[in-house]
């Protein structure tokens, strides 16, 4: 599928607006520790790419994060041959898909591990947060943490969805990347 462009300015903008919480906990924590291990800057990645953040833009705005820890040369060493691979540009060159949401419940994140799905993987403390800090109600809070328990992760992205953007969404989320098609929907 193909999306509009998004360039570097704005992605700090559409994560507080559009993003799922998967995303916008990897975003943060890229932001905060200038860093991702190998399953978080595949989930962001691919996700970015499917937003339409163009192959040289990526670059340059992961290249921005991890600069700041490793420095540019071992970036430029170590990391940038897997964002051009994310891309299509090297190895077997398939132009990879963005992450369903089924495939990234079902992953596992270990320790130091920010990929995953968050209502998944989160313990109830850390969701009740992430959910706060995103503007949701407390008393949504329970209806979400209620869908949680019972296993329901992707009802209980939707019900954020809908109190985030005051709105339905009937079709329910299946895809980040359709939570955040959705989103700019509503907003634009
Ligand atoms: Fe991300 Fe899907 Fe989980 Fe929502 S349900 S946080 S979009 S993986």
């Amino acid at each position: 599928t193909e999306y509009a462009d998004i360039s570097i300015k704005d992605l700090e903008q559409i994560a507080k607006s559009s993003f799922p919480l998967c995303m916008r906990h990897l975003f943060d924590k890229l932001k905060e520790d200038h860093h991702l291990k190998h399953g978080g800057r595949m989930q962001l990645g691919l996700f970015l790419k499917g937003v339409g953040l163009k192959l040289d833009d990526a670059l340059t705005f992961w290249r921005a994060e991890f600069s700041q820890r490793v420095g540019v040369e071992r970036f430029d060493k170590e990391y940038a041959y897997s964002i051009r691979h994310n891309y299509g540009k090297e190895g077997k060159r398939v132009d990879y898909s963005p992450y369903s949401c089924q495939k990234i419940i079902s992953s596992s994140p270990g320790v130091g591990d920010h990929h995953g799905c968050p209502y998944r993987h989160f313990s109830e403390d850390n969701l009740r947060a992430a959910l706060g800090k995103m503007g949701v109600n407390n008393q949504k809070i329970e209806d979400i943490l209620d869908k949680v328990r019972n296993r329901h992760y992707q009802l209980a992205c939707t019900l954020t969805f809908e109190s985030v953007h005051g709105s339905s969404c009937d079709a329910g989320i299946n895809h980040p990347n359709q939570y955040f098609i959705d989103s700019q929907k509503v907003l634009q």
